[in-house]
């Protein structure tokens, strides 16, 4: 976008130069269009290097959005600016700084379900008395891991909070507050014991990720200061969306002076609680009295129509809007004329479904591409209704949300057989494991021996071992016997992968991609699978198949199969998501589909644990109002995503006893009641069509590399499909999964420990004793084949370590840089990528990647170092962000203390460039021949 497309409001945001500026702005006014738009003109002005812009998002998806827009703009393309989430930028923060703060280099970062088993295997450690579990405890560690994460994001301190619940017992008499006081008491204090032991484990949980980063730049000034000079614009979307640990962040990031911008719009704060939205950016201005603020009116998204339904709409949240608050106008003014939005009511909900679909085909017809086209839900179950009816009617479409991931088949699978290995008496898993795509087994003879076992009053395994029936079958037992024995030894994803591996399994799946698509899907879940073992060995005593299957209760609740919904796929699917995910995006044509009061808005939840309100910040207003006003609101996010058509659905007959009632949305949107449909009875073959077979599901591969046509690609990626096509394809389009060799193991700890002493040694001493120690913490014994190739490992380990300390000590040179990432742009994509470590000094500019393989002499190092693709993937990455290139090129093999030094000209990085040009031409045409390394190919080890 060129500055003379922009009208004057958003020309003025573009120019400005220095200070706080804030745009507020309702849906489709250009807010994110000038955020990239101001970035770009910075940069083009000379005022700002790429890498001196800060702009924060919150989902990857939005960032990948802006980081596209961003790259349009720039005459260059997109060159190491840092466009982001809040949770990446504050995870950099800590991987590089956390040091500073007694957190380990090395943080291990675990998701919600892992939070719930953390919680699960200390819940001794948190003495629950008022909350003391008495029977299933998941829904209880459920509501403590949000608590806790609440409690974060709202940056109240254990120590405030016990402080405040001490403070509660003293002063109550009544028994009923007493028991409050109580109550609060054991929460602040759990909440407590739940940081520390996350600590003494060196783990963060995603809220830590902010609210971390901020101590630390609030501890430590030097840092503080160091990262400011690398940041001179700070950029905000969505800052409605922001929580009070997010905002905290960026003002003291951006410091006293306040370089910094926030655009946002209170009416689409979705993730708000209790008003703070506003407060986020009335209090911005009480921060920054000289805050420049601009209003944009105009909208260059949807019609006029639409505009002023969803107008008519958020008028029902006066007066808690800052329209009203800072007597703003928010009235859009649309640039184009249309229809007015349609509302469908239908008798039954499967007319409903049909007519949707139908609908739909209608568009497609018509020459709308699917992408244009999206339905938006607002729960899940409305999705899994959308999806089937899209299913049967043919339709392509692509589903951003998660799929349940234990309960798919594949999935089912494993557990059953995980399961049987830890009881033998399972029947239920035994049964569908003979019965299932690995054996194969006759389903007859298999009930034939279930009723015999029932008759005899012993278990289907018994059952099996006693009889003669069927011999295949016994085999089989006597085989899962053997398995059984190592299941005790090994950790449950290694078990499971060596017994997929053995048993071919694996390798029948990745044969028969080449024939059945659907089945790619498959090895994705199955490496999914695979994901949430190793999640859960990294928070568990017990890593064995027993110990995980004595977990399942806390893992199997919400795990979802989230990836496919952040990558772009092909232009003929159509867009089925809910609300909340759809937010900044735009299409063509929007359904709303069933638009039923109780599913929308939905009744409130209560929450089971609130802040109290002595300790949250942000406006109270009533639970009720609250609940209602952010359901409305997200009926405003979802009708502002439309362009030129608007379909709201909704039916009353959903099958129950009472017909539902539409939406009141809908009516205040319209500003009358919608007309009900005429009520007419469905043909009963209509009702039974719906559960007819689906019409042929195509499936498509969507590799987490590709985006809207763009590569997103990581050094390593590169270099294996540089190295292998074939073996990249089976590494990152079909995830098949990889057993953790011991080798990385060894080679992540060594690389920790350097690390960890370059980062400490920058400002204070560090001896031999320190880095042991450190070590200590970071090895991680599962992997080795036995306990002696551990002790070996250990034992040269702490050689390097020694040999390591005594050089660098000797040598005081150190790195300007270390573990420090950079991404650069080229024909077809971005590729990222992290340098050990930048040495920096009069001779120029060293690239050194450590390495812990065995090279005996010199000559073998030099040798290496000339060939490496890796390294010299980094003197292009250097040369594309600075346009110098590095003198030096080194890879330090710390395990012999040889060094191989190798120089790269201008002439070599410009072949590499085209090579990898050439490459990434090839994936986007998705060719994967097998390369002339054909070996290292994993399919050879199958
Ligand atoms: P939301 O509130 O939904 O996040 P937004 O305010 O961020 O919306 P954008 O997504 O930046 O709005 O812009 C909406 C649409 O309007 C985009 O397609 C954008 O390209 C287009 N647009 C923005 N400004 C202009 C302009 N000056 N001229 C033409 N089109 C524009
Ligand atoms: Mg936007």
């Amino acid at each position: 976008m060129e500055l003379k497309n922009l009208n004057p409001d958003q020309r003025q945001a573009v120019e400005h130069d220095e200070g706080p500026l804030l745009v507020v702005a309702g849906a489709g006014t250009g807010k994110t269009q000038v955020i990239t738009g101001r970035a770009a003109h910075l940069i083009n002005q000379g005022k700002a290097r790429p890498s001196q812009i800060l702009a924060l998002t919150f989902t990857e998806k939005a960032a990948k959005e802006m980081e596209e827009r961003l790259d349009l703009l720039l005459p260059y393309g997109l060159v190491d600016t840092k466009v982001m989430t809040f949770h990446s930028f504050g995870s950099d923060i800590l991987s590089q700084y956390g040091t500073e703060i007694g957190l380990d280099g090395r943080l291990g970062l675990i998701n919600q379900a892992q939070q719930r088993l953390f919680l699960r295997q200390n819940l001794d450690a948190f003495k629950l008395n008022y909350f003391a579990p008495i029977g299933d405890p998941v829904a209880l560690l459920g509501d403590l891991a949000t608590y806790f994460s609440r409690l974060k994001e709202e940056l109240i301190t254990p120590k405030q909070y016990l402080a405040w619940a001490k403070k509660l017992k003293n002063g109550t008499s009544d028994a009923a507050s007493k028991l409050e006081a109580s109550k609060q008491m054991e929460l602040a204090q759990a909440f407590a014991t739940y940081n520390q032991l996350m600590r003494q484990r060196g783990l963060i949980d995603f809220s830590d990720q902010v609210s971390l980063a901020l101590e630390l730049l609030l501890n430590r000034a030097n840092i503080l200061k160091s990262i400011k000079t690398e940041i001179k614009y700070i950029m905000v979307d969505e800052f409605q969306d922001t929580n009070l640990a997010q905002a905290r962040l960026i003002e003291t990031l951006a410091g006293a002076d306040g370089n910094i911008m926030v655009v946002g719009d209170d009416d689409q704060s979705i993730y708000k609680f209790r008003g703070a939205a506003i407060s986020n950016i009335l209090e911005f201005k009480l921060r920054y009295p000289k805050t420049k603020q601009i209003v944009l009116t105009k909208n260059y998204r949807s019609t006029q129509q639409i505009l002023d339904a969803a107008y008519q709409l958020i008028q029902h949240n006066n007066p808690f809007r800052l329209e009203i608050k800072n007597k703003l106008n928010k009235r859009l003014v649309g640039t184009k004329p249309g229809k007015q939005p349609e509302v469908r009511p239908y008798t039954t909900f499967g007319e409903e479904a049909d007519k949707l679909a139908e609908s739909i085909k209608a568009d497609l017809a018509k020459g709308l591409k699917g992408d244009m086209i999206a339905v938006l839900v607002r729960n899940r179950k409305q999705a899994a209704a959308v999806i089937d009816v899209l299913e049967r009617k043919g339709i392509n479409y692509h589903y951003s949300g998660g799929e349940r991931l234990f309960e798919q088949e594949i999935v089912r699978e494993m557990l059953s057989f995980l399961q049987y290995m830890t009881n033998p008496d399972d029947d239920n898993s035994l049964y569908n494991l003979l019965s299932g795509p690995i054996y194969n087994s006759d389903i007859a003879s298999l009930a034939r021996l279930s009723a015999q076992a029932r008759k005899h009053n012993r278990s289907l395994d018994q059952e099996i071992r006693a009889s003669t029936e069927d011999i295949s079958l016994s085999g089989h037992i006597r085989d899962l016997d053997s398995w059984r024995r190592q299941a005790l030894n090994q950790s449950a994803g290694e078990l499971l992968y060596a017994y997929i591996d053995k048993i071919g399994y694996l390798k029948r799946l990745t044969d028969a991609t080449q024939t059945d698509p659907g089945v790619v899907l498959q090895i994705n879940k199955l490496a999914m699978f695979f994901t949430t073992l190793a999640e859960f060995q990294q928070v568990s005593h017990d890593k064995t198949a027993f110990g995980y299957v004595a977990s399942l209760g806390t893992l199997t609740e919400e795990v979802e199969i989230a990836q496919p919904s952040d990558f772009e796929t092909g232009q003929d699917l159509v867009q089925v998501m809910t609300i909340h995910k759809s937010k900044g995006l735009e299409f063509e044509a929007v359904y709303l589909f069933d638009l039923t009061a109780g599913a929308f808005p939905p009744r409130r939840r209560a929450y089971k644990l609130e802040i109290p309100i002595e300790l949250a910040t942000g406006e109270h207003i009533s639970d009720e109002d609250w609940h209602l006003a952010e359901e409305r609101r997200l009926m405003y996010v979802a009708m502002t995503r439309a362009k030129t058509k608007l379909i709201m659905s909704y039916s009353t007959n959903h099958g129950g006893i009472r017909a539902k009632r539409p939406s009141q949305f809908l009516a205040e949107a319209l500003g009358h009641e919608p007309q009900a449909a005429l009520p007419k009875a469905l043909p009963a073959s209509e009702q039974i069509k719906m559960f007819g077979a689906s019409s042929g599901k195509k499936s498509t591969i969507s590799p987490s590399f590709l985006h809207n046509q763009r590569l997103d690609l990581s050094v390593h990626q590169v270099e294996d499909y540089l190295m292998c096509p074939l073996n990249f394809y089976w590494k990152y389009v079909l995830n098949v999964p990889q057993p953790v060799q011991p080798a990385m193991l060894y080679g992540t700890a060594i690389h920790a420990v350097i690390s960890y002493y370059f980062q400490q040694r920058r400002r204070r001493s560090v001896d031999l004793k320190d880095l042991e120690d450190y070590f200590a913490k970071t090895w991680q014994v599962e992997g080795y084949a036995s306990k002696g190739q551990e002790a070996r490992r250990l034992k040269s380990a702490q050689a390097t370590i020694k040999r390591f300390h005594q050089r660098e000590e000797a040598g005081k040179r150190w790195p300007k840089y270390v573990e420090r990432s950079f991404n650069f742009e080229l024909a077809h994509g971005t590729i990222r990528g992290r340098y050990d470590a930048i040495y920096e000094d009069s001779d120029g500019v060293e690239i050194r990647d450590f390495k812990t393989s065995q090279v005996e002499t010199k000559l073998k190092a030099d040798e290496k170092a000339r060939a490496s693709l890796q390294i010299s993937l980094y003197a292009l990455g250097w040369f594309a962000s600075t346009k110098q290139l590095p003198t030096k090129l080194v890879l330090d093999y710390v395990e012999t203390g040889q060094i191989g030094v190798t120089i790269k000209t201008a002439a070599d990085i410009k072949t590499l460039e085209q090579q990898v040009n050439e490459a990434c031409q090839q994936i986007t045409s998705g060719s994967y021949p097998p390369g002339k390394n054909h070996f290292h190919c994993i399919h050879d080890k199958l």
